[in-house]
């Protein structure tokens, strides 16, 4: 059985959909998909050894390996422009998915849709997609063994589309915001706290710029979350 978060993740592939699994470690996101007749066929990316070899095995554990391609390597260097239609990238900070489609640019060509689950830094993700002329179709805040997982979808279109207020949607999500339900509150409540224990922290650490950039920085995020 699938997890939540990856379950939840695989709900926002449209049906037929050629997809990519970046960093996919197991391969359980791919198997399932294309298992379920939902994915069309898949390619499994992995730039580590270790993951790379157990994607190979979950792939012909499964009877898959007509429709799922495991390929070594980094990031989108492993799939050509124009050959999927949706590419996912799950449980990774946000600095390191936005790196990756940074650097992948060129392969972005041809698709369609984005499926994004970073653990941390959300906030980053969006602006990328802004950004990039990604439009930000829906999110999904998923709660599994105590930890908080967003998930961000993009299509192809119009970037400003979903916002009204940037520096408050950029950090919640325009989406999330508008059905605050109970994973909601709660995190936004746990990461209130630590900010407030960070804030406590830098107090003690006496000014200087550094500092006080950071202090800044922590109390309009402080501010915002107070605010809803
Ligand atoms: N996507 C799976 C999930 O959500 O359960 C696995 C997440 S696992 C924590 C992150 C995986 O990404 C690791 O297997 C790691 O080797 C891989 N990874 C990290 N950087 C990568 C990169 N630049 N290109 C491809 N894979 C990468």
């Amino acid at each position: 059985k699938l997890s939540t978060r990856l379950e939840t993740v695989t709900s926002f592939i449209q049906t037929g959909m050629r997809i990519a699994d970046i960093g996919s470690d197991h391969a359980y996101l791919p198997c399932y998909a294309v298992n379920k007749g939902i994915a069309q066929s898949a390619i499994a990316g992995e730039v580590v050894d270790g993951p790379y070899q157990s994607a190979l095995q979950q792939v012909k554990k499964s009877g898959l390996t007509n429709q799922i391609n495991v390929r070594k390597g980094d990031g989108l260097e492993v799939i050509s422009p124009f050959e999927v239609d949706c590419i996912i990238i799950a449980g990774m900070g946000g600095a390191l998915i936005t790196d990756i489609l940074e650097r992948g640019m060129n392969k972005l060509e041809g698709v369609k849709r984005l499926i994004l689950q970073p653990n941390i830094g959300a906030e980053n993700i969006r602006k990328w997609l802004y950004d990039h002329n990604w439009q930000l179709v829906d999110e999904k805040l998923v709660e599994e063994d105590g930890k908080f997982y967003e998930i961000l979808v993009a299509d192809i279109g119009d970037p400003t589309i979903p916002y009204k207020d940037f520096k408050k949607e950029f950090l919640l999500g325009p989406f999330l915001l508008k059905n605050k339900n109970e994973a909601f509150i709660k995190k936004w409540q746990l990461e209130l706290n630590q900010w407030i224990n960070i804030l406590k922290e830098l107090e003690k650490a006496g000014d200087n710029y550094k500092v006080s950039a950071r202090k800044d920085e922590i109390s309009k995020k402080i501010a915002i979350v107070m605010e809803e």
